[in-house]
């Protein structure tokens, strides 16, 4: 799956945004954002991308995030096109981080890799919201909770666990 987007150019890759319950795997809530998604990160090869060194601290939180949130996984797995073939990472699903009033970035799971492996430097806005991310509390979500503050009340949810 190649998918290149421009970082901070609107995010309209699926209409709705799926968050699934980390501990019974499912699909569980879903709804069509009223916030506006900028994309971060979908890198391809042979498009030009931001590099430069990146905190610490950004990288340790990015990771904590995407142990906690699961978002829309159920739309298959992406793998890295910068990589040699036989040794590039999978990612599966995508990662979505507040940003100003009505804005989420949103990012492809492999993100962390791109930073780590490649070089790349997400928009600053980006690495702002990943840090003011308040981890206690995503972490604490439990169904039918997630860890994403702007879940609509009006969400479709999956209330049956199998
Ligand atoms: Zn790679």
């Amino acid at each position: 799956m190649r998918v290149f987007h421009e970082d901070l150019s609107e995010y309209d890759y699926q209409d709705e945004d799926a968050f699934t319950d980390r501990e019974s795997g499912l699909c569980a809530l879903w709804y069509r954002p009223a916030y506006t998604r900028l994309n971060v990160g979908w890198l391809e090869a042979g498009k030009p991308y931001a590099t430069g060194t990146v905190p610490t601290a950004f990288v340790e939180k990015l990771k904590a995030v995407q142990e906690v949130q699961r978002m829309n996984v159920c739309l298959g797995v992406h793998e890295c096109d910068l990589c040699p073939e036989d040794e590039a990472p999978e990612g599966n699903g995508e990662v979505r981080i507040p940003g100003g009033p009505g804005i989420t970035h949103a990012a492809p799971f492999l993100i962390t890799h791109y930073v780590t492996a490649h070089g790349y430097r997400p928009p600053q806005p980006f690495v702002d919201a990943v840090l003011a991310v308040d981890l206690d509390a995503w972490a604490a979500a439990r169904w039918p909770d997630v860890p994403f503050p702007w879940v609509p009340d009006d969400a479709e949810r999956m209330r049956e666990q199998r």
